[in-house]
């Protein structure tokens, strides 16, 4: 057992799993159908269930399309009865939005997520509404580039809505893959930019520097690969903390922002033939419960693909302190 968990990496999860509960008891967490293959959209919307700070915005607003097909689905889905919440006409109307455009095939939970948040974007009446929800995952961000000889740098701000951080074929901590992901790159030889001052190509360095962090934070970790024209997946082990504190992981940045994990989605199988599942805690009892399709089991092969946080302290918006 042991050596399947190694594999498994959900150790900080052990103490919550003792909680695993079958569905016989009432927890409002509905479990999903899974309709050709939705159950990469069905883990997601299990991680949005645990999200009730995107329920409540969802909930204040009147949407059309998808925000009001899905809004619909959560609240079924946390309805006090023990049967699978019925999401057919969310997912119904996806396929209208031409996201799922080849039913049958599998998609990125990455993928997934980000065209659900579009589609709020975009199909929203109450575009504050929107943008609040957007606001919630916004990870604001400048790329700088700067010369090695005249020192000059060029900056340029923009947000990302989830942390793509790369995994290494062995083993992975997720504080190395965000280091990995904050380290800057010199550019040199063949890769050198044209620096404006130098009015020529010269060596350079570019990087990410964080500006500020949202309430959400949700961290996809990049397991697939494309080689030689097929996708291979690394199943490698990633050990993620329970709480994160981001003032250790990136000194240079922030004070004391501390993230608690709130939901996982788990891809298992091969990039081709896998299964999404998820891991999430519940939004009252705080208990972890794990959501496969239409029931709750334990299931103990698996492997970490999406991990969201949510920012313990109460204060929205502040700015980093800048330490050096
Ligand atoms: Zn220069």
């Amino acid at each position: 057992l042991e050596s399947v968990w190694s594999k498994v990496a959900l150790h900080l999860l052990y103490k919550g799993l003792c909680y695993l509960t079958l569905s016989t008891v009432f927890t409002g967490m509905r479990g999903l159908m899974n309709y050709h293959l939705s159950c990469c959209v069905n883990s997601l919307l299990q991680t949005l269930s645990a999200t009730c700070e995107i329920t409540d915005l969802l909930d204040r607003g009147d949407g059309r399309n998808v925000p009001l097909h899905l809004k619909r689905a959560l609240a079924a889905m946390r309805a006090d009865v023990p049967q699978p919440a019925l999401h057919r006409d969310f997912l119904h109307c996806l396929d209208q939005n031409c996201f799922r455009r080849k039913i049958n095939v599998q998609h990125d939970a990455d993928e997934v997520f980000f065209s659900i948040l579009n589609f709020i974007q975009q199909q929203m009446d109450d575009k504050a509404l929107a943008q609040e929800i957007q606001n919630l995952y916004k990870i604001s961000v400048e790329t700088y580039l700067q010369c090695l000889e005249c020192n000059s740098v060029q900056t340029r701000t923009s947000y990302m809505l989830s942390l793509p951080l790369y995994v290494k074929e062995d083993y992975n901590s997720l504080e190395g893959c965000m280091n990995s992901f904050f380290k800057h790159q010199e550019l040199r030889g063949i890769n050198c930019c044209f620096c404006v001052q130098c009015e020529t190509k010269k060596p350079s360095k570019q990087g990410i520097k964080l500006l500020s962090l949202p309430r959400i934070l949700c961290m996809n970790l990049k397991r697939f690969r494309n080689r030689c024209g097929s996708t291979q997946k690394l199943d490698c082990m990633v050990t993620f903390p329970e709480t994160f504190d981001f003032s250790e992981t990136l000194k240079e940045v922030f004070s004391a922002d501390f993230y608690t994990l709130y939901a996982v989605v788990v891809h298992s199988g091969y990039a081709m033939y896998g299964h999404y599942t998820a891991y999430v805690r519940h939004r009252e009892n705080k208990r972890w419960y794990y959501a496969d399709d239409s029931h709750v089991e334990q299931v103990l092969q698996n492997t970490a693909y999406m991990l969201m946080y949510r920012r313990d302290s109460e204060e929205e918006g502040r700015q980093p302190e800048l330490s050096g």
